[in-house]
């Protein structure tokens, strides 16, 4: 995400008290919704797409038990114990589900954005209507990079079984005081002993990793690399302004959140220096998210700021406090930047975030799908189909796009073993498709069915709970 102005920061302060005040768990009704995982389901005669290598296996059967799987095979050689559910996959795609590593969750803390009669309006926004889209759209993982109290509160309720959603791996953003995103979406550090005691207190709360911010001074982003080292704790995030990309990629950052945070530390764009800064973060196994799809969505909203708004899937993206959170950004922060800035965003991006994407992807770049919805026009789950779309557009294969949406991610959290490909054993969250996304990287977005956590939620059940929770959310 992009910095708000400095200049902003006032109007947005006063609201912050209160978005501090708020206890997110407590004032929300408590019923279960996910219920206990049914157990046994076997998808018979699928079109399997393993992702260990591009291929398709047809006419195969997998069968899960508890969320492992524990049978893959043909279906002529695959035995379906009694009592097991069937699923006939016939003609459709079995694939890993899929993660967005770069998100923001509309909770609590973006309400500090909104004008009081949205404030009132939306006084309850239900958890589902932003958390729903990920799974209808295949996504069962999210790596959150302003995760605070209310995403931690949140992240357990539907670790109970309370709250529909994906798993979440909780990034808090570190950043220099008074600068951009106001707490608590952010977390302000002032000195460096201040950004060592966050980091400790982040890693006591229960998050994962630590996001740093544009704005850290050197001392600051020093302090928090040997705290979170001591932690063990990943550094990732954004390339601060006081350092440089070789900077940070020597402190040990595991991974970078934009490309746009390289082109912005560029001093040139030709084909040299995009080979250098590929070749940099290659040789060291930095991670990256290109995030296309979120510079993409600043430069629809330039041309025409209505735009995004008329994309289909906004219809799922309604509520007021959804709307009010892209009203703000809009007014304060996207059609503030004046013709320079936008002409360099859009040179950023032309002339340097694709071609370094599509380099960083030829020489093996770690790549991890990531969309930073729900900045405007980037709805959950289906900002992340955009971003792949992306990708195959710079050069990628579909195989190599889906790869940064599953097998990636699950690298990229130590989890290879357990996680990513379709294979005995695995506990890897599953997606049915209508079409083959190795042919066309749309397909993707052809979801049928999901199973998260051993829940098997069908296609048209899916579409139900959108229907119910989602479009119902809506501005009046
Ligand atoms: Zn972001």
């Amino acid at each position: 995400m992009r910095s708000i102005p400095t200049l902003l920061l006032a109007s947005l302060a006063v609201t912050t008290a209160w978005a501090q005040g708020s206890n997110p768990a407590a004032s929300r009704a408590t019923h279960t919704v996910a219920g206990a995982a049914s157990g046994r389901i076997a998808f018979v005669h699928a079109e399997v797409i393993p992702m260990d290598r591009e291929r398709v296996l047809h006419d195969y059967t997998v069968v899960v038990d508890g969320g492992t799987i524990t049978a893959v095979g043909p279906s002529a050689s695959v035995r379906v114990p009694a009592g097991v559910e069937r699923v006939d996959a016939r003609g459709r795609y079995l694939m890993p589900a899929l993660a967005d590593m770069h998100v923001h969750l509309l909770d609590d803390a973006w309400k500090m954005m909104l004008t009081p009669e949205a404030k009132a309006a939306s006084a309850v926004i239900p958890d589902e209507a932003f958390l729903l889209p990920y799974l209808a759209n295949g996504v069962t993982a999210v790596q959150v990079l302003s995760a605070n109290a209310y995403d931690l509160a949140l992240r357990e309720r539907i670790r109970r079984g309370e709250v529909l959603g994906p798993r979440m791996i909780l990034a808090p953003m570190v950043d220099g005081p008074d600068r951009a995103w106001p707490p608590p979406i952010s977390t302000w550090v002032a000195t460096p002993a201040a950004a060592a005691a966050a980091v400790r207190r982040m890693k006591a709360e229960g998050y994962d990793k630590i996001k740093a911010y544009s704005f850290l001074s050197r001392e600051q982003y020093d302090s928090i690399v040997v705290a979170a080292r001591e932690q063990h704790m990943d550094v990732i995030g954004h390339v601060p302004y006081a350092l440089s990309v070789e900077e940070v990629v020597a402190a040990g950052q595991r991974y970078i959140s934009h490309s746009e945070e390289i082109a912005k530390h560029a001093a040139t764009y030709d084909s040299a220096t995009i080979d250098r800064y590929a070749t940099l973060l290659v040789k060291n196994g930095v991670w990256m998210s290109p995030t296309l799809v979120t510079t993409h969505a600043f430069l629809d909203l330039f041309d025409d700021p209505g735009s995004v708004g008329r994309r289909p899937e906004a219809e799922y993206f309604r509520h007021p406090m959804q709307a009010g959170v892209w009203g703000f950004l809009l007014d304060s922060l996207y059609l503030k930047i004046p013709a320079s800035g936008r002409r360099s965003i859009r040179d950023g991006y032309e002339q340097f975030q694709l071609a370094f994407t599509r380099v960083f992807a030829r020489k093996g770049g770690k790549l991890l799908a990531g969309s930073d919805t729900p900045l405007p026009g980037l709805v959950p789950g289906f900002a992340l189909h955009r971003e792949l779309r992306e990708l195959v557009n710079v050069g990628l294969t579909p195989y190599q796009a889906l790869q940064s949406a599953t097998t990636g991610p699950a690298e990229y959290l130590g989890e290879r073993d357990r996680r990513g490909i379709v294979a005995t054993g695995q506990a890897t969250d599953l997606v049915l498709l209508t079409a083959n996304p190795l042919a066309d990287i749309a397909a993707a977005s052809t979801v049928d069915g999901l199973l998260m956590r051993g829940q098997w939620l069908p296609g048209e059940e899916l579409r139900r709970r959108m229907r119910a929770t989602v479009a119902s959310a809506r501005t009046p």
